[in-house]
């Protein structure tokens, strides 16, 4: 299968979010994720998180993926657990370490699990500054794909 380059936003805001970072770009290293660029750390206020939640860390890696998108869902999954992060985490509370698959290529991905692109990317600032630094292309287009249809995009 050819490599696909993809996009994840990282996101924690409980322990040592950097070195949780650290941890995770070993580990999709070693599972033959090809990291190519690796943003600047965002500092960024919980959003809809519990009342007092602690600030958040944001960055976004690029890389080559030579596998199926849920392949790298489940990957990006298991380096959560790994990383403290309980199976049945509810949306929106603080955590040690958070992946999303933001941009698969250019593909489209519509499962009940997996929504690439990432449904609610453009609209968060803290997954389209650290992209527009590493792959301001890719940011580009996925502000151009959020416009033409913003219906599909808030699903
Ligand atoms: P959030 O990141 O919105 O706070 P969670 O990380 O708790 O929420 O959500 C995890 C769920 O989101 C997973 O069960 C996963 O199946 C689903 N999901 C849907 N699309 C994606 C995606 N593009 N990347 C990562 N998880 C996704
Ligand atoms: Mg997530």
């Amino acid at each position: 299968m050819s490599e696909t380059l993809c996009v994840i936003a990282l996101g924690g805001n409980l322990g040592d979010v950097p070195a949780a970072f650290r941890r995770a770009c070993e580990a999709l290293s070693n599972a033959g994720f090809r990291i190519r660029r690796f943003s600047s750390l965002y500092r960024t206020a919980p959003v809809g998180c519990e009342a007092n939640a602690p600030e958040f860390t944001n960055a976004a890696l690029s890389g080559f993926w030579d596998g199926t998108a849920p392949g790298l869902l489940q990957l990006c999954q298991r380096i959560e657990a790994d990383n403290g992060r309980p199976n049945d985490h509810a949306h929106h509370v603080s955590r040690t370490l958070d992946l999303d698959i933001i941009l698969f290529g250019r593909e489209t991905v519509d499962l009940p699990d997996l929504k690439i692109p990432h449904p609610e990317a453009a609209r968060r600032a803290f997954v389209m500054d650290p992209l527009r630094e590493i792959e301001p292309e890719l940011a580009n287009w996925l502000l151009s794909v959020a416009e033409e249809d913003p219906g599909g995009m808030r699903n």
